[in-house]
């Protein structure tokens, strides 16, 4: 069985980023800029921007946190937005999620121009995605796209199974196997045997949020399992993969932490350095 090691691949991952960054200031002489606004006093909130702020530096981005309380007028926010569109030192700009509800998210994430949406949460970057074109991806969905292929780089006929269809995780994650030719399920709450669904996938994506919900009789011989889940009980952190019972099945899986986790960050200063590019 192969542990996927997420942080010592998502640690490669920012050195070659590292390397790009210092390139790319040779030929422009500027660097790429990640710009994020946190809204409130979220706490994982807060440590998911220090890391993001804190990675970014490290590889050599130009980064920015705005902080607003989160008492913070929505058209405040909105002309903000509108500032980092124009400012052309700024190559991404990323709203940290959840916002405060006076706070309308749709509106939020459509205000940033699509080609500086690093997350890739703008529907334009949707629609491209889904029509196969050029796009910002997901930072997570991508992550986990980066493990498999490092395990697995020909996925052409695999069955893949997606359990959960979040926006964030599940449809874009679907997407990208698609355009690698898998055979894709896309399960979620109502699905009638998830179970016999998942027995089926030569590649299973668990995104769900319920503690080691798949179990090791849904998994197939050798299948690879990417574990996204990231759930708090009283045993510490765990995945939505009941990892004893399934490492001793698949081929491959990535543990909780240290799988997915380190992979979306590093894929977050990934999405801004090709903003750059393609602005560049
Ligand atoms: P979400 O928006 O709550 O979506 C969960 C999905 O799971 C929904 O599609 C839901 O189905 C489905 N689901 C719920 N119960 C199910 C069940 N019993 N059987 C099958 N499907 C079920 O969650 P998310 O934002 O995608 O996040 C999923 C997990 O990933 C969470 O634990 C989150 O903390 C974690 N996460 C990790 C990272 C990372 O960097 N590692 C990043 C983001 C999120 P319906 O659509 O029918 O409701």
């Amino acid at each position: 069985m192969i542990l996927i090691d997420g942080k010592k691949i998502a640690a490669d991952l920012r050195e070659d980023l590292k390397k790009e960054v210092s390139e790319l200031k040779s030929k422009h002489n500027k660097v790429p800029g990640l710009t994020v606004i946190l809204i409130g006093e979220d706490a994982p909130s807060q440590i998911y921007v220090r890391n993001k702020e804190r990675s970014a530096k490290e590889v050599g981005l130009k980064s920015e946190v705005i902080k607003y309380p989160d008492t913070v007028e929505e058209k405040t926010v909105l002309k903000k937005i509108e500032e980092l569109n124009n400012d052309e030192s700024v190559s991404g700009i990323l709203v940290q999620l959840p916002l405060p509800k006076h706070i309308n998210k749709q509106k939020v994430i459509e205000a940033i121009l699509p080609s500086k949406d690093v997350d890739g949460f703008h529907p334009m970057n949707v629609g491209n995605l889904s029509s196969g074109y050029e796009s910002s991806i997901p930072c997570t969905p991508l992550g986990c796209y980066l493990l498999i292929k490092k395990i697995e780089p020909n996925l052409s006929g695999k069955k893949a199974v997606v359990v959960g269809r979040s926006n964030l995780n599940g449809k874009p994650m679907t997407q990208l196997l698609l355009k690698e030719n898998c055979t894709v399920t896309i399960t979620h709450s109502k699905t009638k045997d998830l179970k016999g669904e998942c027995l089926k996938g030569d590649i299973i994506v668990a995104a769900v949020g319920m503690p080691e919900l798949v179990k090791g009789d849904w998994v197939k011989k050798d299948a690879i399992v990417i574990d996204v889940g990231i759930n708090k009980t009283e045993k510490g952190i765990v995945g939505d993969v009941a990892f004893d019972e399934v490492s001793k099945v698949a081929k491959a899986i990535t543990p909780v932490p240290g799988g997915v986790g380190p992979m979306t960050i590093a894929c977050l200063l990934k999405n801004t350095i090709e903003c750059f590019k393609r602005s560049n």
